[in-house]
């Protein structure tokens, strides 16, 4: 039985489509440890259930379930009417087959692949399964699977943003949880160099082509982190422009990542999508890296206009300029205030721990898991 402040037994199961630690999984590796890591630091037993040869921070403390099996194809790269692909072996399959048989053991699963499986399954759950959507819409496969998992299990759907939320047919059934992160991780860095930041998976959703031209037009170098799904691509991007002054980093690690881009000048965020979020633009305000956005998506929500950067209007590389020529009025030490006030572990976790316990109160599997857990 759970009460309002009974430790929750919580089975947190990850993306599909890559091992937790490589960077392929975007966003989602660094939501799911952070979350992991306040839970389990709240008195909450947590569990993670990911891909084989999946590693997380030295530090963590929270138990990894591996599971083999072959990686999911990221729903980035599937046209919007395409069928759901599931592949024979599946990694993901073999995940929510891991969480069936294990259900009673937990109070609440919850699901952070963007994927039609888990949304499927869920009535054929006993126990009540969260699930955090961690990109906009996609495809009508997941459209549907979340609409109707929306109209039978009210109040177990969250997003990072309210655009992403608004992608969906049935945006008002989104919790909107935004996003937190261990500012402890991160240093403020009053002194930057003359260079322009990018942070990201190397991919065309992303679009840093256009922060490619910024810097060929103006001749700051841009620094890039970030795994590369498509090697092709970042090929493409230098032949288009051989002269920009740019210097791929390579996919660090928080700790170096930090470091490193705390020593910029600003942070682009270029995104051709509606970008869920943008845990990148926050990890910049908490080095104090104001953030130059294009105002759509997640980092339309995340930067004050004139205050901890400035938002741009999508696909202008010339307002990018602009906004890089006036980043000295944004004072860097606001940045990382802002940080502090919004996006702090304990921020996400209580918002977190709140939709939880509302959900275990509320949805009829939840009424199972507390009467019979
Ligand atoms: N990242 C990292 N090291 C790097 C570059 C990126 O750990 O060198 C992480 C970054 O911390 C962020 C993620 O990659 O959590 C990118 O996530 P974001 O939400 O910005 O975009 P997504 O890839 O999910 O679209």
């Amino acid at each position: 039985m759970t009460s309002a402040s009974s430790p929750l037994r919580l089975l947190l199961l990850s993306t599909p489509v890559a091992p937790l630690g490589t960077g392929l999984g975007g966003g989602v590796e660094l939501t799911l440890y952070n979350l992991a890591t306040e839970l389990a630091n709240r008195g909450h037993l947590v569990r993670i259930v990911a891909p084989e040869g999946s590693q997380l921070p030295d530090a963590s403390e929270v138990p990894i379930v591996a599971i083999a099996g072959k990686l999911q194809t990221s729903a980035q790269n599937q046209h919007y009417t395409d069928p759901v692909v599931m592949p024979p072996a599946s990694v993901l399959g073999y995940m929510w087959d891991y969480a069936r048989q294990v259900q009673h053991d937990y109070d609440l699963l919850v699901n952070f692949a963007y994927d039609w499986l888990p949304l499927y399954l869920t009535p054929f759950f006993q126990r009540p399964i969260a699930h955090l959507i961690s990109m906009g819409a996609l495809t009508a496969a997941m459209d549907a699977a979340i609409q109707q998992v929306a109209a039978a299990f009210p109040g177990t759907l969250a997003a990072h943003s309210h655009a992403q939320a608004q992608t969906f047919a049935c945006a008002d059934q989104f919790r909107v949880l935004g996003n937190g992160l261990d500012l402890s991780r991160y240093g403020f860095c009053a002194e930057p160099d003359h260079r322009l930041g990018w942070v990201g998976r190397l991919a065309p959703e992303k679009g840093l082509e256009d922060a490619i031209a910024v810097s060929a037009q103006t001749g700051i170098p841009l620094s890039v982190w970030g795994a590369m799904p498509d090697p092709d691509y970042w090929q493409q991007l230098q032949q288009r422009y051989p002269t920009a002054p740019i210097d791929y980093r390579g996919f660090l690690a928080t700790e170096q990542l930090q470091q490193e881009l705390g020593r910029c000048r600003a942070l682009l965020m270029t995104p051709k999508w509606v970008e869920a979020f943008g845990n990148v633009a926050v990890e910049a305000l908490a080095c104090g890296v104001p953030v130059i956005a294009y105002r759509r998506g997640g980092p339309a929500e995340i930067v004050v206009d004139g205050e901890t950067g400035w938002l741009v209007e999508p696909d202008q590389v010339t307002g990018l300029i602009q906004a890089v020529r006036q980043i000295e009025q944004i004072d860097r030490a606001a940045c990382r205030r802002r940080a502090e006030a919004y996006y702090s572990m304990p921020k996400m976790g209580d918002r977190t721990e709140q939709w939880f316990r509302e959900m275990l109160r509320e949805t009829p599997h939840g009424t199972i898991a507390q009467t019979s857990g």
